[in-house]
């Protein structure tokens, strides 16, 4: 990550940089600087991180401020040039839509043509492909048969090819989320994580919620021999993340490449029409149904506003978490995600300029 040039020296001038950038608190996990350091650059490289005075044709001054390198969020589901402007803002340099993903990799990126402010990538996601076979007519969530039909061998072996498809095409990973297709078998499911063992390709699940979850989308991973990625643990964990953390940690130290994150806020946010909101609140009484949120009025839940905003469709805010279990996910979560084996997904999961400011 950081080339140290030695400029000049031999003319013993001192070496002046293209760009300077002055007292900032550098903070880099892969050489475990994590001091007030001034930085040079020659070009658009590091060409010295030193105590010394240094010297630049520009200069930055960061002082009261943290340097540290592009932050990569693997979970992250604007993929609009205004997002990327906010992600930029927050420090993060690539954004991955590896969640949900897409049903078609080529139209993906080429929806997003050169010039964008950050890098980007998608997966190819088991949801989408499954709303393109089973004719689903939702819109970003599956809301018909993609939701709630069981595929066919034939239909199974369509969304195989369709995954294959969106590999060659460049896709970074391959997306899932149980709860959004409830009617995928156990069968269905092994055939998509046998794609991933092949490929070497991890899986991004969104599991069933629970340690129950947990095991089931282990137990995948176990017998196909997957690489496993578990999206957003504490949303998946509520008080349960603990113990479900506790699982992660067991299966790493037996060898097995399970790895987790967890975004640093206790609200998530959903389709109302999605399966995952619909079997969970269809007939929950109205206290269940105030942790919800209407963000266009900020208005919580009832039974009527429930059942209306359904017909009308849209996104949901759901309050269910505390701010304990995301400090718990997000410091454990952390450490785990440090390990030297999580290559691409061993970043700052979804770890925002917010959580670096409380630490
Ligand atoms: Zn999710």
């Amino acid at each position: 990550m950081i080339t140290t040039l030695l400029l000049a020296l031999q003319l013993g001038a001192p070496p002046v940089y293209d760009r300077v950038i002055l007292g900032g608190h550098v903070m880099d996990p892969a050489s475990n600087v994590d001091a007030v350091r001034n930085i040079g650059l020659t070009g658009s490289r590091i060409a010295v991180i030193t105590t010394q005075a240094i010297q630049g044709r520009d200069t930055i001054d960061a002082r009261g401020l943290v340097v540290a390198p592009g932050f990569i969020d693997i979970h992250a589901h604007g993929q609009t040039p205004e997002t990327y402007r906010f992600y930029a803002l927050d420090g993060v340099t690539t954004a991955l839509e590896l969640e949900l993903g897409t049903s078609d990799v080529d139209a993906w990126y080429r929806e997003r043509n050169a010039g964008q402010r950050i890098n980007y990538g998608v997966s190819i996601g088991h949801i989408k492909v499954r709303m393109a076979v089973m004719h689903d007519a939702g819109t970003r969530m599956p809301v018909g048969d993609g939701a709630y039909r069981a595929a066919s061998p034939q239909q199974i072996a369509e969304i195989v090819k369709g995954i294959e498809t969106g590999l060659r095409q460049g896709a970074v990973d391959i997306g899932a989320g149980f709860p959004y297709t409830p009617a995928a078998t156990r069968e269905e499911l092994l055939a998509v994580f046998r794609v991933a063992a092949r490929t070497k390709t991890p899986v991004h699940v969104h599991i069933i919620p629970g340690a129950a979850g947990l095991k089931a989308a282990l137990a995948l991973a176990g017998e196909t021999g997957a690489p496993l990625h578990v999206v957003h643990i504490n949303s998946a964990g509520l008080a349960e993340t603990p113990v479900m953390l506790e699982m992660i940690r067991d299966a790493r130290a037996h060898g097995r490449d399970v790895t987790t994150e967890a975004y640093p806020y206790d609200a998530g946010m959903t389709e109302i029409q999605s399966a995952t909101i619909q079997d969970v609140y269809k007939h929950a009484p109205d206290e269940r149904l105030a942790e919800l949120e209407w963000p266009r009025t900020g208005e919580r839940l009832n039974r009527e506003r429930f059942d209306r905003y359904t017909r009308i469709g849209g996104p949901l805010v759901i309050h269910t978490n505390t701010e304990q279990m995301v400090a718990l996910a997000i410091t454990r979560g952390t450490r785990a995600i440090r390990a030297p084996r999580a290559h691409l997904r061993g970043c700052w999961a979804a770890t925002s300029a917010r959580r670096m400011r409380s630490r």
